[in-house]
């Protein structure tokens, strides 16, 4: 009885699993085109003038090859030579959050999880965006993400919680960065939230617009796309597939034009996580690939310019994500999810360009930050 009893169990167990399996398999139906960099200043101790640095929010190696094997096997992101790891921990936390993470990347200090742009005692840190701006230089921030998504708003922002939208929205009106895009235009309708703001982002200078596709018509010398709902999307779900490629692209341009010292552009996928989170891996597959789309612009730009640094990185590892089987051959992937939050695997970062040999090795977040300003020579 004993015997039956465990072997029902054994059953409905496998059924359990194999549901669970067959729920995350994903087959990318064609592979998307891969860039490949010239490798013309890789690596060389030659001047930086600009730095593009690009997040893939949760984007841990799991997450990375998986997109790799959709891909058939080969992605931009897996051209890049100089390759790291990342330690993510925050100050008070074993395992960090995107806001501690972000604060780390932007301001070379850990904090405690949940906070933006200050200390783990709430002093008000300098940004990356704030420090380059002074320093002569074009800022921008990009996000497929809410505007006031954790990422982002560490670029811009100094609040003791990111939830605090309203003062986190106050803190974009003033940014120094001249060309900002995340989503989110319901913040904005919110009157408690975001009630005028959008009229004092015009009074600041910006041409504000809602759909990416009017980014060549905007006249103002700085710009700010509040992405419309649909842009806010993940892919599998409608967001359209060249928004990330495109305003990366457009970014790019509008800041070189802008003929500063150079520049600093912060790109985040956001997305990566939010499907990581949900145990999706065609989501996870998805917004790593529609990320490395806009990887490729960046690498083309760099290419073209020479004195350019492209950081691809991590914030985290969302989802403890493992993959149980799969077939490179035919694009397929299993993703398995050990939890449905963050977890504490260092994660990958890969550069190109001069001074891409610098983040080599395993390093901490707050690292990151100190090499980007040294390789600019920008004393903080
Ligand atoms: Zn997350």
């Amino acid at each position: 009885m004993k015997v039956l009893r465990n072997m029902m169990l054994c059953a409905a167990l496998l059924a359990a699993t194999s549901l669970m399996a067959q729920e995350n398999v994903y087959v990318q139906p064609t592979p998307q085109e891969v860039y490949t960099p010239a490798y013309r200043n890789d690596g060389a101790n030659k001047k930086v003038k600009n730095v593009i640095l690009m997040v893939g929010d949760g984007m841990g190696l799991t997450q990375m090859t998986s997109a790799l094997h959709a891909n058939g096997g080969d992605l931009t992101i897996a051209r890049l030579r100089h390759i790291g790891l990342v330690r993510t921990h925050s100050h008070n936390r074993y395992i960090t959050d995107s806001a501690a993470a972000g604060t780390a990347y932007a301001t070379g200090t850990k904090t405690d999880n949940g906070k933006l742009g200050v200390d783990s005692q709430d002093k008000s840190l300098q940004n990356m965006t704030e420090i380059l701006s002074a320093a002569g230089y074009a800022t921008g921030i990009i996000s497929t993400d809410k505007i006031v998504g954790a990422t982002p708003a560490a670029f811009y922002a100094h609040q003791t919680h990111r939830s605090k939208n309203a003062e986190i929205l106050s803190d974009l009106i003033r940014t120094q960065a001249l060309f900002v895009a995340g989503s989110g235009v319901e913040l904005f309708e919110n009157p408690k939230v975001g009630g005028g703001k959008l009229d004092s982002l015009r009074a600041n200078g910006f041409g504000v617009i809602h759909n990416f596709k009017e980014l060549p018509d905007v006249k103002e010398d700085k710009i700010a796309l509040i992405a419309n709902k649909t842009d806010a999307e993940w892919v599998q779900k409608g967001r359209d597939a060249d928004y990330l490629r495109y305003v990366t692209e457009f970014a790019i341009d509008f800041l070189d034009r802008k003929d500063d010292k150079g520049f600093f552009l912060m790109v985040e996928a956001g997305e990566i996580d939010h499907a990581a989170h949900a145990g999706n891996t065609e989501g996870v597959v998805r917004e790593t690939l529609d990320f490395d789309k806009a990887v490729a612009e960046a690498l083309r730009f760099a290419d073209e310019n020479g004195e350019t640094l492209v950081i691809v990185l991590a914030d985290h590892e969302t989802g403890g994500m493992a993959l149980g089987d799969g077939s490179v051959e035919e694009g397929k992937v299993q993703g398995r999810f050990t939890t449905g939050g963050h977890s504490a695997l260092l994660v990958p970062v890969y550069a190109y360009g001069p001074h891409a040999g610098d983040f080599c090795g395993v390093i901490d977040n707050t690292e990151v930050f100190a090499k980007i300003l040294s390789a600019l020579k920008v004393k903080k």
